[in-house]
């Protein structure tokens, strides 16, 4: 796609969803609610397109006919998931540890209590470059959906197709995440890159994304960059018969890893926390201790990737380390006897 006809699909008014409400007269001038309305209206019809349609499906399509523009569409939805995700996700945090000094025995390190000073700096600075370094990359999405074949049509694909693409987004992420994190502790590129994230030795939620724009590029690559891989092998190879991506399936992918970044820096380990059921679970014990030690627990979901390098911090994983170590030497000393 040239330059040209992006500004052009930038500012023609325009929807490909529009095509599901069949009175479209009364949509040029509906507001998002009325529109969603009609699609409510629509869907009694027994056998009408809409009738199948699930509530998300529909205030998914009501968006896309309301905002009239497809590449607007996008955006806009990227940056207010990613702003709602992303602090609604640090709000409870917040309330927590300012406000609730009873689950302060789950905190990781109790004694340090972020400052309201520390957590407005923080907020400021996070905001500042989600609008300064993400926002041009959010615009450019749909340009290259369509390039890659990436739909954002309803009916979603089924939910099976759906977690099973997120659960291989995780995982490749997982081990993105873990290399670029160890490179990043490598002297030049700690000294003026990732030691701004090093800032808070005691993470809280806010501090998730506290960090150098350079690191917040890396480590997005992780996030975006494989959906965008998957899509291209699947449009470029379809002997492989690879599921289509949908717009959907990205955005729910991107609210979970934002989940997953808020929650594992939130400072707390509480009985009930997902890494107690699920041991390859990272959560928040795995990173505080790597923001504690300044080295090790590299990975950003799962433990596995720390284990199998034996970059693990902490006093157990030290232990654990040095049992191995032993049980490895005793298995060589027999076998030489
Ligand atoms: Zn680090
Ligand atoms: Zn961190």
């Amino acid at each position: 796609m040239s330059a040209m006809d992006l500004v052009h699909q930038l500012t023609n008014s325009n929807s490909s969803l529009a095509h599901i409400i069949t009175n479209t007269s009364i949509v040029n001038h509906a507001s998002y609610f009325q529109i969603y309305e009609q699609l409510q209206q629509q869907a009694m019809i027994v056998d009408s397109f809409a009738s199948n349609l699930n509530i998300i499906e529909k205030l998914w399509a009501s968006w896309y006919i309301y905002i009239d523009n497809d590449i607007l569409a996008t955006g806009l939805l990227f940056f207010i998931v990613h702003e709602i995700a992303y602090f609604g996700r640090c709000l409870p945090w917040f309330i927590i540890d300012n406000m609730v000094p009873s689950l302060r025995k789950y905190k990781i390190q109790p004694t340090k209590i972020p400052t309201m000073q520390e957590q407005w700096e923080c907020c400021k600075t996070v905001l500042k470059q989600h609008f300064l370094v993400e926002a041009l990359p959010i615009w450019l999405f749909h340009p290259l959906c369509s390039q890659l074949k990436i739909t954002f049509d309803v009916p979603f694909p089924g939910w099976k197709v759906m977690a099973a693409q997120i659960a291989f987004f995780f995982f490749v992420e997982d081990l993105w995440h873990y290399s670029f994190h160890r490179l990043f502790h490598f002297g030049w590129f700690y000294k003026n890159i990732h030691k701004v994230h090093h800032r808070y030795a005691a993470p809280f939620g806010l501090a998730a994304e506290y960090a150098h724009p350079a690191e917040v590029m890396a480590l997005g690559v992780g996030t975006v960059g494989f959906p965008i891989l998957y899509a291209y092998v699947a449009k470029t190879y379809p002997q492989y018969d690879l599921p289509s991506l949908h717009l959907f399936t990205i955005t729910l992918w991107i609210v979970l890893r934002l989940f997953q970044a808020v929650d594992s820096h939130s400072g707390y380990d509480f009985p009930w926390s997902l890494n107690k059921f699920l041991p390859i679970w990272a959560g928040a014990a795995h990173h505080d201790e790597h923001h504690h030690y300044f080295i090790g627990n590299y990975a950003s979901s799962f433990t596995w990737f720390d284990k199998i390098f034996e970059t693990e911090c902490g006093t157990l994983a030290k232990r654990r380390r040095e049992n191995n170590a032993k049980v490895k030497s005793e298995e060589s000393y027999k076998k030489k006897i």
